[in-house]
């Protein structure tokens, strides 16, 4: 831990061992941590539904709302470390290719100030 912020790493090794303490590790497979991901991503969708994006920039200089939207990330990152500690995934290592190739697929010369849609795509 450097500068009292955890690694990846080391919040993989504390949600193990939080799993581990209650016995849940039974509960704790690929699929059902992917679902469970996939719930905590409705709850965070959740608290921009039925907000216009201009209403959403005032929400967020609100420090419940914050709070509300940091926790429900929170709960989506939990979930996916722990896929990757099931799957003996490297986060850090995995978003760094995952990186590498946005780069080569998305060539700033291309892709400047244009959405990478799936219309876009086709260009
Ligand atoms: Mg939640």
């Amino acid at each position: 831990m450097s500068d009292g912020v955890p690694t990846l790493d080391e919040l993989i090794v504390l949600i193990r061992k939080f799993v581990q303490e209650r016995n849940w590790e039974q509960y704790n497979k690929p699929s059902a941590l992917a679902v469970s991901a996939s719930i905590e991503m409705g709850e965070l969708l959740e608290l921009f539904q039925w907000k216009s994006d201009e209403e959403i920039m005032e929400y967020l200089k609100d420090g419940a709302f914050k709070s509300a939207l940091a926790g429900e990330v929170a709960d989506v990152m939990i979930y996916l470390l722990r896929i990757c500690d099931k799957a003996d995934i490297e986060p850090t290592e995995a978003i760094v290719e995952k990186m590498k190739l946005n780069f080569e697929k998305y060539p700033v010369e291309k892709w400047e100030g244009k959405a990478p849609s799936k219309l876009n795509r086709s260009e």
